[in-house]
């Protein structure tokens, strides 16, 4: 048995992820979509789309009710919820029962079971897993709690029972700041999840984050994918995720494995499930149960060589697990990285993205919610895609995530990529030494000064610009664009100005003097904004966006930003402003197709010095005055900008 249409309660990569999934099972798929998806890629993908409400997620994709008409009208025989919004909502997946659908997920009671970290430990313990020293009583007053607090000892932390997403969590180093730790717990957990209910867990200092994926089907059968190690962690929030952990012996693997198996079997668990440790040395502690599908799953699949989402399919179809615990074997280790869009202090920002550009290649998996040109809406969480990389083995992988990441190019919005190009490179990170205080005791977090932009950059930047302004068939992404005033061009980076030069123009080759040194660019390719070119013979490329204030570029594994201030005067461009040399700037873009003379010619007035073809007419350049020809920017074939200086006479000194 299996489904004929299947609706994704989600949006973003995951609903991409699932949407996939279908496609290759043969199930029609249904995405829904709020008024700030309207165009975007899990939409444009599904088989049937059906619009749920306004932007904000408490209208669109967490409105039960619009999901229900969803669900009704579309015929769709199961729901599969992805992660974050309802996934984890007992009630949303008893009421998907109520209208005849399947849950693609665990039941509601195993959901509920879990669902309050207070009631899981219990169940933990319950089956035998170890869990966090802490106070989870039902006495809750903050007298009991301090008290509690003394008896477990300082470092504790004040957790959320309904808490999920990191928040709801405040650590407490001393007594005086323990009720309004406590407090603000309760406001944020309140806010975030309607339940301001708290607990208190001992703060381990320096654990790593280890978890395990479960699959358990109807039919009795309990399986581990083995584990993840989740430990560089942002907030709380994961942001690199691996598999399988670099710190498991295999007795220490197999125990946590077992455990984890005892903890869903306990709680008559079906379908994708994780269940989440913390490692502290050779200890192990149960933190929660995480009832659906995980953000880091593919490092699982690609470990495993199994498709979760199919699992998830066929599970919830009521097949039994195609496979026993004996025949889930390892291979290789696979690294995650969650690609967000944030700015340099990590808060989330929207925008369109003018360039996306995930890096292809052996061993490498891209999870995107997102293509180039589609607008990221600020309303929802800010992960735009994963990179995951596989390798034989640990080392491998970590070059792999290295050449990856410096080969990933976002322009349009800034991402965390310089972050995940810090951890991939970092000798800790490479050793394997990583616990969820990673990024802190490395300083990871603080960005770097910002980085002086490479020259190669900037005259390849110079080189699109100048071919940009030349070419109808437009080379780079939209955006308005003004003609070049002259062939030289200004730009400006951080607080520094920077002016290029046209030396020269061949078609394919130009010579531009950048800050006083000339350089010499040989255009291979451009197209998609990318230019591929051998700068002074060396090959160079940048991705580049040219928008109306300027242009963005990724260069070597760096974005930056060049603006061009306001173009200079027309005049500027001619030798020394001199009106009689007004004649020889070219009056409109177009192409060199003749040159009558070379440099260090003698010319009479009037002499023709070159052809040049705009708008598809031949306009002849005369000498406007008798001279030496000092200088011709541009060979036959050239394209030139329009307002760029032709050529050079210099007229005798004296009569
Ligand atoms: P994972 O281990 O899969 O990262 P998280 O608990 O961090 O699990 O959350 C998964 C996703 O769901 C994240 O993208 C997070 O932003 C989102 N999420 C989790 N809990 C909430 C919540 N209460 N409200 C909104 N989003 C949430
Ligand atoms: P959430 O539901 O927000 O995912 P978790 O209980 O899974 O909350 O904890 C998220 C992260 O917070 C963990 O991965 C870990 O980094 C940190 N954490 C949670 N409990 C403790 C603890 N008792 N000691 C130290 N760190 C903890
Ligand atoms: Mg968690």
């Amino acid at each position: 048995m299996s489904f004929g249409k299947v609706l994704v309660a989600n949006r973003g990569e995951i609903a991409v992820r699932v949407i996939q999934a279908c496609r290759e099972l043969g199930i029609r798929s249904v995405a829904v979509y709020s008024e700030a998806d309207e165009r975007a890629m899990h939409r444009r993908q599904a088989d049937e789309a059906y619009f749920i409400g306004p932007a904000p997620a408490a209208e669109s994709y967490l409105n039960v009710e619009r999901l229900v008409e969803a669900i009704e009208r579309s015929g769709a025989e199961a729901v599969n919820p992805g992660y974050g919004f309802l996934s984890e909502s007992a009630a949303f997946a008893r009421t998907v029962q109520g209208v005849g659908a399947v849950w693609v997920g665990p039941p509601p009671e195993a959901m509920e079971a879990m669902g309050l970290k207070v009631r899981a430990k219990e169940l933990a313990r319950l089956a035998d897993v170890p869990t966090v020293p802490g106070y989870d009583g039902e006495e809750a007053s903050e007298e009991r709690l301090v008290e509690e607090a003394e008896r477990i000892g300082y470092p504790v932390l004040v957790k959320a029972s309904a808490g999920g997403g990191g928040r709801g969590m405040r650590t407490v180093t001393e007594p005086k700041d323990f009720a309004e730790a406590v407090r603000g717990a309760r406001r944020e957990a309140e806010a975030a999840f309607g339940d301001g209910s708290v607990f208190l867990e001992k703060l381990i200092e320096a654990p790593r984050h280890v978890e395990v994926q479960v699959i358990a089907d109807d039919h009795g059968n309990v399986v581990h994918l083995y584990e993840r190690e989740c430990s560089i962690q942002r907030r709380h929030q994961k942001v690199v995720e691996e598999a399988p952990s670099p710190a498991l012996s295999p007795g220490l693997r197999e125990a946590i494995c077992e455990s984890a198996v005892r903890l869903a079997r306990k709680a008559g668990y079906r379908n994708a499930g994780t269940v989440e440790f913390l490692l502290d040395g050779e200890d192990f502690y149960f933190l929660e149960m995480n009832a659906r599908l995980q953000v880091e799953h593919p490092v699982t699949e690609l470990v495993t060589g199994l498709d979760l989402v199919c699992l998830q399919l066929s599970v919830a179809a009521g097949e039994p697990l195609p496979f026993g615990q004996n025949d889930v074997t390892l291979r290789g280790s696979a690294i995650e990285a969650r690609l967000y869009a944030e700015d340099e202090q990590g808060m989330p920002v929207g925008g369109k993205l003018l360039d996306f550009d995930p890096p292809e290649g052996a061993g490498i998996r891209n999870d995107a919610g997102f293509e180039a040109g589609d607008e990221v809406p600020i309303n929802y969480d800010s992960m735009l895609a994963k990179l995951i990389v596989h390798a034989p083995d640990r080392p491998a992988a970590i070059r792999r995530l290295r050449r990856a990441l410096h080969d990933y190019s976002v322009l349009g919005v800034p991402t965390n990529l310089p972050l995940l190009g810090r951890i991939a490179e970092h000798p800790a990170f490479a050793t394997g030494e990583t616990t969820t205080r990673f990024l802190d005791q490395h300083e990871l977090g603080d960005p770097p000064p910002e980085k002086p932009i490479p020259r190669t950059a900037l005259l390849l930047a110079a080189t699109a610009d100048l071919l940009k302004s030349n070419t109808s068939t437009d080379p780079f992404t939209s955006g308005p664009w003004r003609l070049l005033g002259a062939s030289r061009l200004r730009y400006a980076s951080g607080d520094k100005t920077y002016h290029v030069e046209t030396v020269r123009a061949g078609s394919r080759t130009l010579r531009l003097s950048l800050a006083g040194e000339e350089s010499v660019v040989e255009v291979l390719r451009v197209a998609d904004g990318r230019i591929q070119a051998l700068v002074d013979g060396e090959p160079a490329e940048a991705r580049i966006a040219i928008v109306g204030t300027g242009l963005m570029l990724s260069f070597d594994g760096d974005s930056y930003r060049i603006a061009r201030p306001a173009p200079p005067d027309v005049n500027e461009g001619g030798p020394g402003g001199d009106s009689a040399s007004a004649g020889l700037t070219a009056p409109m873009p177009g192409t060199v197709v003749k040159m009558a003379v070379s440099e260090g010619d003698e010319v009479q007035e009037g002499q023709l010095l070159l052809v040049l073809e705009a708008m598809k007419m031949e306009q002849p350049v005369t000498a406007p005055h008798a001279g030496t020809v000092t200088s011709l920017p541009f060979d036959e074939g050239a394209l030139v900008p329009g307002g760029a200086v032709l050529a050079e006479i210099v007229q005798p000194k004296s009569e």
